[in-house]
């Protein structure tokens, strides 16, 4: 079995996630008393919060860049990055380490093909949704459309992710709304939802809506560990 290495901690409420499903996946194919080789750098979310909110991607290259070498030195065989929005920093991490670095968009851009979807809609933080470092890899790699929700909607998701899901607040009006908006982007002719921030499935499950979910957490989590268990 290879070494998982997950860069974590933005936000720790679903960096423990991906601890969960790394090892339940590894019990699933390895049997009850396996569990998953991996390590986990995890930041301090405030630091890169902050640097986000004044756009400064250099320093923040630079922070994962070193927490991807940290990983490598300390054993990893694959690098996983626990968060959709800073892959805006996959170049840097990828420069920085020898190893192999499983992109998220990869990951679920594989399962959107195989469902034959065409047209997704893509719920995350602003940056994921309005830059184009994730969309560009889901349509050139995997012709798959994205939209994205109106503004207003795309405000209104980003303040619940960053003042709300990080934090662990989970509520109910929160949830309403996030339905709310996956019907107007249903309305739009999506045909799934990409759950492209790592905090939105501990709101929102396949049991709350139609349209098929790509929970982009669950999905990265699970290749990693199909990754490390193959010879
Ligand atoms: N975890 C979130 C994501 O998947 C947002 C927090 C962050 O900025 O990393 O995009």
């Amino acid at each position: 079995m290879k070494t998982i290495g997950l860069i974590g901690g933005m936000s720790w409420k679903s960096s423990i996630e991906y601890y969960r499903i790394v090892n339940e996946k590894i019990q699933n194919i390895l049997g009850e008393s396996a569990s998953c080789k991996s390590l986990m750098y995890s930041v301090n979310f405030a630091e890169v919060e902050k640097l986000q909110l004044n756009d400064e991607w250099g320093k923040l290259n630079r922070l994962m860049a070193n927490a991807a070498k940290k990983l490598y030195n300390g054993g990893a065989d694959i690098i996983v990055l626990c968060t959709n929005t800073m892959h805006l920093c996959s170049n840097a991490i990828q420069d920085a380490v020898p190893i192999p670095f499983l992109h998220i968009a990869d990951a679920t851009g594989e399962k959107v093909a195989e469902k034959e979807l065409k047209k997704v809609g893509l719920l995350g933080a602003k940056f994921t949704m309005q830059k184009d470092f994730y969309k560009n890899i889901l349509k050139e790699k995997y012709a798959v459309e994205t939209i994205i929700p109106n503004l207003e909607d795309q405000e209104e998701i980003h303040r619940i992710i960053y003042n709300e899901l990080v934090l662990g607040k989970i509520t109910s009006a929160s949830k309403e709304k996030c339905i709310s908006i996956i019907h107007r982007l249903q309305k739009n002719e999506a045909e799934g939802i990409i759950l492209g921030c790592t905090e939105i499935p501990l709101l929102i499950s396949q049991e709350d809506v139609k349209l098929p979910i790509f929970d982009t957490m669950t999905i990265h989590a699970e290749k990693a560990v199909e990754i490390a268990t193959k010879s």
